[in-house]
């Protein structure tokens, strides 16, 4: 008799332990509360360790081809004058598992798609587990069978509260502006994301594809965003901004500012807990982390692999649930903290700190930073 996995939230994490558990004969079935499923949101960059598990899966050709293929992240101060650079070439020898910069709806879309009939059903909002009785309970009165709650319904989860496991909310202190602007990048690279770094604030850019470019914008405060309205955040972004060097101001202008997001920026403190009897955790659900690596996802990505991986291979027991736990929590809350530090140093305010750390940028050798990105990137990810 097979095993009746539910799996709560059609994101990301989600979505990606759906095909990973199909790749091991089993048979999930995902409960998403909106009604299809699909996503605002601008771009994403899918680094190697993301990619590695996509490969695996069938699915890295088609989100290649959909996506933009990165061979260099850089760093550079306000003027896009570069201070360090790390070559992806040297962080994976593997030209599959370079990081591809998408667009999220598109990567969403493919990862729907690829799904066999059947498998998603929208508009189930979790409301209620009976554990006893291997049941879950949705908004809509419905119900389903299932041995198995896998948790993967973002950071405010429902199933982490329903199951009282404990996650303590952290707010960075910073604020994210992101949007996809129509514009190509002219003579600069394409095969590049950018970041340029200020005082408290910090501007990326990646090219998506023909004539469209990612961009994301980090703050600190807001006092100077009175009205929240799509011009308001259009004339903001623009006056901190003045005066940046590459294509920053083109970028601003050529965005649609009603597509403009805007997300405070939070995290949970590494947790102790993600599982209970029939039921565990997986993605921002329980190891959300700040967007500065570019590593949320790809956690949640490597976690649906991991996880797939323990219950295809010693079924739906204590021991798959524990060696799952064992495998994901010390590297997750490495990312997590790795990534809450390089926040800090983002946002520095005092004009001599940013010196001092725009110069340490310029004399780290290209080589050390890409081995710190390979630590970040691959050691300890599902082999
Ligand atoms: C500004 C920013 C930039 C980022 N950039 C990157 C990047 O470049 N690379 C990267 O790897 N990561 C990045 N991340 C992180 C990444 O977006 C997240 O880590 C990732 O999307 C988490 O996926 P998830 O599936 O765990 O959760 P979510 O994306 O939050 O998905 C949860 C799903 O569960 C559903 N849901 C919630 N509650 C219920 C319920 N009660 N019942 C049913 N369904 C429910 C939701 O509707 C949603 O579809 C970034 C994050 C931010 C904020």
């Amino acid at each position: 008799m097979s095993l009746n996995i539910a799996i709560i939230g059609a994101g990301i994490g989600g979505l990606t332990t759906a095909h990973a558990l199909l790749a091991e004969g089993l048979h999930p079935q995902v409960f998403e509360r909106t009604d299809t499923g699909e996503t605002a949101g601008a771009g994403i960059v899918l680094p190697a360790n993301a990619m590695k598990v996509f490969k695996r899966l069938g699915l890295a050709d088609e989100i290649i081809r959909a996506g933009n293929p990165i061979r260099v992240m850089r760093t550079c101060d306000r003027a896009d004058r570069p201070l360090a650079a790390i070559d992806l070439a040297r962080v994976s020898d593997e030209e599959d598992f370079r990081s591809v910069a998408i667009a999220r709806p598109v990567l969403h879309g493919i990862l729907r798609a690829a799904l066999p009939d059947g498998i998603l059903r929208y508009g189930k909002a979790l409301t209620a587990i009976d554990r006893a009785g291997a049941q879950v309970h949705f908004s809509d009165g419905a119900s389903a069978l299932a041995e198995l709650v896998i948790g993967a319904d973002g950071l405010n989860s429902t199933v982490r509260r329903l199951a009282g496991l404990k996650g303590t909310r952290r707010d960075s202190g910073q604020w994210c502006f992101r949007g996809i602007a129509d514009l190509a990048l002219g003579d600069g690279p394409t095969d590049e994301l950018r970041e340029l770094w200020g005082r408290e604030l910090r501007f990326g850019y990646v090219a998506l594809g023909p004539g469209k470019t990612y961009w994301y914008a980090t703050f600190s405060n807001l006092d100077a965003l009175p009205d929240d309205t799509p011009a308001a955040r259009q004339a903001f972004l623009r006056a901190a901004f003045a005066g940046w060097g590459g294509p920053v101001a083109a970028l601003i202008e050529a965005q649609d500012p009603a597509a403009i997001l805007l997300h405070r920026l939070a995290d949970m403190a590494p947790a102790r807990d993600w599982a209970a009897p029939g039921l565990v955790l997986l993605g921002d659900a329980i190891h959300p982390t700040t967007p500065n690596l570019g590593q949320g996802a790809a956690m949640a990505i490597e976690s649906a692999a991991e996880l797939a991986h323990q219950l295809g291979a010693h079924g739906n027991g204590a021991a798959a649930l524990d060696l799952y736990v064992t495998r994901r929590r010390a590297r997750t809350a490495h990312v997590t903290r790795s990534s809450w530090r390089l926040g800090r140093l983002a946002n520095l305010r005092a004009g001599w700190a940013c010196a001092a750390r725009d110069m340490a940028f310029r004399i780290v050798p290209d080589a050390v930073s890409a081995r710190t990105a390979q630590k970040i990137f691959l050691d300890g990810a599902p082999g």
